[in-house]
C-alpha cells in the first residue's frame, strides 16, 4: 500500500517557530481545513491539540464534526449555514450580508471583512448593518477577521492591505461597542503574513495553514525561514520484469529503453491524488529517480526493484514541475492513502 509519512518532529517544530512568532500557542490557530492539507484531518488536529494548540480551522461542519471537540475554537471557513446549531465551539465564518441574514438565532459567526482581496467578505461600509443584524437576530459574534491575497509577494500591497484591515477593525471596534456587544477576537494573519511580522502580531491570533505543513511560497528576496516539510510519500512495488533496449513502458509507449533494463511499477497513480505525469519532461522524485513514461491510475513506475520508493520528502520541486503551487500537490493525496505517524 501507498503510505503517507507525517513526521511529528517537523510538525512541531514548524508550530513551535510560528507560535513564537505569533507571540504564544494560543495566538495560533492551526488551519487543518481539506483533511489537514491531505496530511489527514484526525491525525493533524490530534497532533496540534498535544502540541498545545487550542484553536483550529476547517472547511465545513463535516470536518468540524470529525476533530477532538476539545478544541477552544473550531472555526468553519467554507460553508453554509445550517439549521440545526452546532456544539458550542464551533462557528461559521460569515462571507457576506445576504448569508448572515441565513444563520439561525444563537449561531456562533466569525464576520469576514473584505479589506482588498474583494474574494470574500462584508464592505467596510456594510460593518453597522451587519452588527445591528448580529444584535437584533441574537448572533454571537466570536470573530472578526480579514484574509490578504499578497502575503508571498514582493511588493508593498501586504501593506497596503494591512492598513486596510486596521481601519475595519477600528469601524468594527467602534460599532461593536455601540451596540453593547461583546468584543469579538480579531484576527487576518494567515502563515504568509505571519511569517513576514516582526515582534508579534497585534491581532488575537493568526490561521496558519501551509506553514505549519513546513512551506512557504514567500518571495526569497523578503526572507528565508526554518520550516520543515512535515509530510513523505511512499508508494510499494507491484511487480517487476526486464524489458530489452528499443522496449516501450506504459500507456503510449513514451519512455523507450536505451539499454536492457529491470522496472517496477509502484502503487500509487493519479487516482491516488498523485499528479499524473506524462513522462516527457524531466521529473525527479526523491533520490533524484525519475519515473519512466506516463503515470496510470493506480501505479507508476521507475527503474530498479527496490520494495518501496520515496515519490517526496519536500513537494517543492514536483509543485514547480506541475506549474503549480505546494498547496494543491499536497491537498489532492487521496484521504484513502494510509497515513502514518513518525513519533519523535
Ligand atoms: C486557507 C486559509 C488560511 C491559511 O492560509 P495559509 O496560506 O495556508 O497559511 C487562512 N485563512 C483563510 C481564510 C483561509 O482560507
Amino acid at each position: 500500500m501507498a503510505k503517507i509519512i507525517i513526521k511529528k518532529e517537523n510538525y512541531f517544530h514548524n508550530l513551535e517557530l510560528l507560535s513564537k512568532k505569533a507571540g504564544s500557542k494560543e495566538k495560533l490557530m492551526a488551519v487543518i481545513k481539506d483533511n489537514a492539507y491531505g496530511h489527514g484531518l484526525k491525525i493533524m488536529a490530534k497532533l496540534a491539540r498535544e502540541f498545545g494548540i487550542t484553536k483550529v480551522a476547517v472547511k465545513n461542519l463535516k470536518e468540524a464534526l470529525e476533530i477532538d471537540s476539545s478544541f477552544e475554537e473550531i472555526l468553519i471557513l467554507a460553508d453554509h449555514p445550517h439549521e440545526s446549531k452546532a456544539p458550542v465551539n464551533i462557528s461559521f465564518a460569515v462571507h457576506s450580508l445576504e448569508f448572515l441574514k441565513k444563520f439561525p438565532q444563537n449561531s456562533n459567526i466569525h464576520l469576514n471583512i473584505d479589506t482588498g482581496m474583494h474574494r470574500n467578505g462584508i464592505l467596510v461600509s456594510e460593518i453597522k448593518e451587519s452588527l445591528k443584524f448580529i444584535k437584533e437576530k441574537e448572533l454571537n459574534l466570536r470573530g472578526v477577521f480579514t484574509h490578504f491575497r499578497s502575503a508571498d509577494d514582493f511588493n508593498a500591497e501586504l501593506f497596503w492591505q494591512q492598513s486596510n484591515w486596521i481601519e475595519a477593525k477600528q469601524e468594527a471596534i467602534k460599532q461593536i461597542e455601540k451596540f453593547g456587544l461583546d468584543m469579538p477576537a480579531f484576527h487576518s494573519c494567515n502563515s504568509s503574513a505571519l511569517l513576514r511580522s516582526q515582534g508579534g502580531i497585534k491581532d488575537d491570533f493568526a490561521r496558519c495553514g501551509i506553514a505549519t505543513y513546513g512551506y512557504t511560497h514567500i518571495d526569497k528576496n523578503i526572507a528565508t525561514y526554518d520550516l520543515k516539510p512535515v509530510m513523505s510519500l511512499h508508494a510499494k512495488r507491484l511487480s517487476t520484469r526486464v524489458i530489452k533496449e528499443g522496449q516501450k513502458v506504459g500507456y503510449g509507449g513514451v519512455f523507450e529503453a536505451k539499454k536492457e533494463m529491470e522496472i517496477s511499477t509502484y502503487d500509487i497513480g493519479y487516482g491516488d491524488g498523485f499528479f499524473r505525469y506524462d513522462g516527457l519532461g524531466n521529473l525527479k522524485i526523491a533520490n533524484g529517480q525519475k519515473i519512466l513514461g506516463r503515470v496510470s491510475m493506480d501505479s507508476l513506475c521507475a527503474e530498479g526493484k527496490a520494495d518501496e520508493i520515496c515519490l517526496f520528502n519536500n513537494v517543492t520541486e514536483i509543485s514547480k514541475a506541475f506549474n503549480t503551487i505546494t498547496y494543491e500537490v499536497l491537498t489532492k493525496l487521496m484521504p484513502w492513502i494510509e497515513r502514518e505517524v513518525k513519533m519523535l
